[in-house]
């Protein structure tokens, strides 16, 4: 299951599948603010990538302390593909009166700039937040289509992926993107 959406010089790639997988330069975690490893997707590519994941985030943490919701980090991508894992950390849904939204979107930004800045042309984000954080699926799906648009119409990434675990997932994403650009 794949789709393709170009704004831009961005290509826009919808794919199902799993993110430790993905050959970007950079995959996004949806970490916690401890970086200690959690549920989820983080579990998964904590897995996948080895231990030498958690060694540079318990460096970090020992630096920053706790990684507050819409900031991001880079970090190593271990034994991925990827070289670079970016952990963000997604707001947990309180009913949508806590700035949610905003601190989703930053989650977003904060993690393409950060491939930005280290020059890398292609990053894979999961759906952040919707999972054990339970923000509502079509409403995170628009917030994250808008942000990674609104980038790439000012910025020269050469691919922004979305990795979607579920059918569900994938059919949000596909009308969220779809909705904000041309196929
Ligand atoms: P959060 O705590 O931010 O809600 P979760 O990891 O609980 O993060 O869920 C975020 C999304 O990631 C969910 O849609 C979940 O199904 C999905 N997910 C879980 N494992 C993977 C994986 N290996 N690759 C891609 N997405 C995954």
């Amino acid at each position: 299951m794949e789709k393709r959406y170009t704004v831009g010089k961005t290509a826009i790639r919808l794919v199902k599948g799993d993110i430790t997988k993905q050959d970007t330069a950079a995959i996004v975690n949806a970490a916690n603010s401890s970086l200690m490893g959690g549920g989820g997707v983080d579990g998964a590519i904590h897995r996948a990538g080895g231990p030498q994941i958690l060694d540079e985030c318990r460096r970090i943490a020992a630096s920053i302390g706790s990684l507050p919701p819409g900031d991001a980090v880079i970090a190593t991508g271990g034994n991925l593909q990827a070289r670079f894992v970016i952990h963000t950390v997604g707001p947990i849904w309180q009913g949508g009166g806590k700035n949610e939204a905003r601190t989703l979107e930053k989650a977003y930004y904060n993690s393409l700039s950060l491939a930005l800045e280290k020059e890398l042309a292609t990053i894979s984000f999961p759906s952040i937040s919707t999972g054990a954080y339970r923000f509502p699926l079509e409403q995170a799906a628009h917030i994250a289509a808008a942000t990674v648009v609104r980038f790439a119409k000012e910025n020269p990434l050469e691919e922004v992926r979305f990795v979607l675990f579920s059918e569900e997932d994938f059919a949000a994403y596909d009308t969220a993107v779809a909705s904000l650009c041309t196929g």
